[in-house]
């Protein structure tokens, strides 16, 4: 009992970012041990004392039990589906399955869905509660860096069809959104990195003061400093919601979120997301890919080309298309998955490209030799 004022002392607070949009706002809680609390917090958000749990193998092992124990306390019932992890489980086939099993259970509409994990778990669990008796409750417990600054927030939710990667989904808004930062604790330093990625996205494409404090302390989100953390996923979180509440359908702003994507999709689609390049390092590659593009188009400086770039060698962020065995990259491949992706527009590619740093526009004014040759740039 004589350590808790410490303990209280050491955590610091949490903070608040709402996501204003309309009556179907929701807040999105960023802090330290806030799974422990879990229960209290669901309380004052859902109107039933029942919830149902997805998760991956990996995340029940290290967290499910903190999180069931916190339910436990406040009267809540609760049943756990595990998935596998990996993209696998964003399927057609494991949908379906995970759709009847809930249905087995008998859940009335008003009760919530619970998707704690990182993306993957995020968007099938989404998708699941959009479409499960035409919409149920849901709440997110992000437990990666990419997931906590990037896939909970915003509502985008989905799962993959042999055509493409998010090909099924549906926009559908959770009713609160808990990012523990104590989570990242046991996920592994590549995790680490590949969220990172997208928390550098948000100062690239709209907030060049963020970027200098990335500079400063992106050293210390890497090694797991827990105010540094808090920080940089506060101030993800508040510019994506920000975006989202201009923008939720993505019909003009949300689109510069897609910085890196363009590119970073097509590296994904290469390595048919397979797990020698996850999302964050296709988007840390496609985000050099952008600014290559933008400095020869003239539009930003050679100068603040090798800022970002040597920020991303201070940080550990991946600068050279990785060697895998069995693949040649070809910039002609790369391209032709670009004319796949589902944001092209009449055929015509769209790129997010920087101004200056903190400065991004959308453009489809690019000529498919300026595409090869920042391909080729990277290849060689
Ligand atoms: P992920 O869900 O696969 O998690 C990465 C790995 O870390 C998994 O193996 C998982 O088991 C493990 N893990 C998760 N939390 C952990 C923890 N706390 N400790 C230890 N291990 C842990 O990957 P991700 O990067 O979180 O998400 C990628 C997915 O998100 C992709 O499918 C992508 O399409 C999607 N996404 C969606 C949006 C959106 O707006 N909906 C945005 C970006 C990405
Ligand atoms: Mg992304």
């Amino acid at each position: 009992m004589q350590n808790r004022p410490q303990e209280a002392a050491q955590t610091p607070p949490e903070r608040i970012v709402r996501v204003e949009l309309g009556d179907r706002s929701y807040d999105i809680v960023v802090g330290a041990n806030l799974l422990e609390t879990a229960g209290v917090r669901l309380e004052q958000v859902l109107k039933r004392k029942r919830v149902t749990i997805i998760t991956d193998e990996t995340v029940a092992r290290l967290h499910l039990e903190t999180l069931q124990h916190s339910l436990d306390q406040s009267g809540f019932e609760h049943t756990a589906f595990i998935v596998k992890p990996g993209e696998g489980s964003k399927s057609l086939e494991s949908y379906g399955a995970l759709m009847n099993d809930i249905l087995a259970t008998n859940p009335a509409r008003d009760e919530c869905l619970i998707a704690l994990g990182g993306g993957i778990v995020g968007d099938l669990t989404g998708f699941i509660a959009a479409t499960l008796k035409r919409g149920m409750n849901f709440v997110q417990i992000p437990t990666t860096l990419l997931s906590q600054v990037d896939s909970s927030v915003g509502g985008k939710t989905g799962i993959n069809s042999p055509y493409g990667k998010n090909l099924i989904g549906a926009f559908y808004q959770p009713k609160l959104v808990l990012a523990d930062i104590s989570l990242l604790a046991t996920l592994p330093a590549r995790e680490i990195r590949a969220g990172y990625a997208e928390v550098l996205k948000y100062a690239l494409l709209g907030d060049f003061s963020f970027f200098e404090w990335l500079e400063k302390h992106g050293s210390a989100v890497m090694d797991g400093d827990l105010e540094a953390r808090i920080h940089a996923v506060e101030t993800s979180v508040r510019a994506k919601a920000d975006i989202v509440a201009q923008d939720e359908r993505e019909s003009g702003v949300r689109a510069l979120l897609n910085l890196g994507h363009t590119f970073g999709h097509a590296l994904e689609a290469e390595v048919k997301y397979g797990p020698e390049l996850v999302h964050g390092e296709g988007v840390a590659l496609g985000m050099l890919m952008a600014m290559e593009l933008s400095a020869r188009s003239g539009a930003i400086t050679t100068q603040d080309c090798e800022r970002v770039a040597s920020h991303y060698r201070a940080t550990g962020l991946l600068t050279d298309l990785p060697a895998i065995e069995g693949l040649t990259w070809e910039a002609r491949n790369l391209l032709s998955h670009m004319y796949q992706d589902k944001k092209v527009d009449q055929g015509n590619l769209t790129f997010i490209v920087l101004q200056a740093i903190g400065n991004a526009i959308r453009t489809q004014n690019v000529q498919e030799q300026e595409v090869l040759a920042v391909l080729d740039h990277f290849i060689q």
